[in-house]
């Protein structure tokens, strides 16, 4: 395809670009550069290759594509940039830039438009396949596919399989629509995002969240209209989905009178968090938008800012923490999960070296990219090891699955949690 025949409506900025000079400090921060030691898959290496796409002097080649698509988009170069190159901004245009301009093939074209424009945005759909996963789950054949290795027969869906989250019935799918009220006197209230495939392997970790929510005095209303918040379809370059469930999520939520608008997901946070970038040139939404964005709270992020219900029993576990991406880099969320797991009675913490670091979930990425998940995954687990803990607690459910993968597979046992399910915990152990 030539440069010059380029559709760059979607193409990242050029003022975006030039924000980079090339000093290469990101480097280190970056865990496909890391590993692979190779420039075109670092940071900056895969800034220059966008410069060269979106000035005409290259066109999109396969490797240009295998490039963008080997970024997990982390955003932790942006952590480490001292520059204020907003990372994350820049690969989700190019992958957007790539979608408008090269067709991928049929197949894959296939599975992205089932996943992206069907299942994810679609209550029922994700029903039916949670039901499904249950029943795959319940009659003993994922035991039986597990233990006889027959998916290695079929290249990466051994893989992939390891990492299918549990479903887990009832789905949380029955408390959508509904108002939860405060427990003692109200002191917010607050509407609760439940996510998509939260719904159906995540229900119990939802229903942690409201719960903890109303022991700090939040009435949680979970608004029917609610829908995906459209992070993996923009991550993914399908910023038009995003635009779309974007617009969704605001008519669904901003003008119910919410003090906070409340995500357990480092992930969907961060892109809920960036509505207003994502629908910059929609007039219609441009304001509402940002008011939206203004609202929107990780649920570690609001409990970590305010006064904590103290009513906390004894935990004593040993744990330690991963940050998800999204929430350390992409929503510079950090004190808040720490400060609430320093909250809890008899639970030793145990900081664990470059937490940081991405442990290779990535939204879908540990399903396209298996090799380089698993790897990433496997450094993980070295460092969660040097730790000692018996638990390892994360803000995201992505991160949730891959880390329970990586204790099946390389670790000693580990169970893994989320922050609120931990708090939760705390609460249900009190006795006055
Ligand atoms: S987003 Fe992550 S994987 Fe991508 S370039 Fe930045 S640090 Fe590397
Ligand atoms: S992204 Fe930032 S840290 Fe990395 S090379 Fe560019 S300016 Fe330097």
């Amino acid at each position: 395809m030539a440069a010059s025949n380029l559709n760059n409506a979607e193409a990242p900025l050029q003022k975006d670009l030039d924000k980079c000079v090339h000093c290469g400090l990101c480097l280190n921060a970056c865990p496909t550069y890391r590993e692979l030691g190779v420039e075109m898959d670092s940071p900056r290496g895969r800034i220059y290759q966008m410069v060269q796409i979106t000035t005409g002097q290259a066109p999109i080649t396969d490797a240009y594509v295998e490039h963008m698509d080997l970024c997990l988009a982390c955003r932790g170069c942006e952590t480490a940039c001292p520059s204020g190159v907003q990372y994350g901004k820049l690969i989700e245009a190019a992958r957007a830039h790539i979608e408008e301009n090269r067709p991928r093939p049929l197949p894959v074209r296939l599975f992205r438009w089932f996943i992206f424009g069907q299942l994810l945005q679609t209550r029922w759909m994700l029903g039916v396949a949670g039901a499904g996963l249950y029943l795959y789950q319940a009659s003993g054949l994922q035991k039986f596919v597990r233990s006889s290795g027959i998916l290695k027969l079929f290249g990466k869906l051994a893989d992939i399989e390891m990492l299918s989250p549990n479903a887990e019935t009832p789905f949380f799918f029955g408390q959508i629509g509904k108002v939860f009220p405060a427990e003692g006197p109200q002191r917010y209230k607050v509407a609760f995002l439940a996510g998509c495939i939260q719904n159906v392997s995540f229900a119990r970790l939802n229903e942690a969240t409201v719960r903890v929510l109303q022991k700090n005095g939040c009435e949680v209303h979970i608004p029917e209209e609610q829908g995906c918040c459209g992070a993996l379809h923009v991550h993914s370059g399908r910023k038009e989905d995003g635009r779309k469930l974007a617009r969704k999520n605001i008519d669904a939520l901003l003008d119910g009178g919410f003090d906070a608008i409340i995500s357990n997901t480092g992930g969907c946070g961060s892109t809920l968090k960036e509505y207003h970038e994502l629908l910059e040139n929609d007039e219609a939404y441009h304001d509402r938008a940002h008011a939206f964005v203004k609202k929107m709270k990780d649920v570690n992020e609001f409990l970590g800012a305010i006064e904590l219900n103290p009513n906390l029993g004894p935990v004593p576990l040993s744990v330690t923490y991963q940050d998800s991406c999204h929430l350390a880099h992409g929503q510079k969320v950090r004190v808040g999960p720490r400060k609430i797991l320093a909250a809890i009675p008899a639970l030793r913490f145990k900081e664990m070296p470059m937490s940081d670091l991405c442990c290779g979930s990535a939204g879908i990425y540990n399903v396209v990219q298996s090799e380089m998940a698993s790897q990433l995954l496997k450094n993980k687990m070295g460092y969660v090891n040097g730790t000692g803990a018996e638990v390892i607690v994360a803000s995201n459910p992505g991160c949730m699955l891959q880390l329970d993968a990586g204790a099946r597979l390389h670790g000693t046992g580990q169970r893994v949690m989320h922050v609120v399910q931990v708090l939760d915990e705390a609460y249900k152990n009190y006795s006055s």
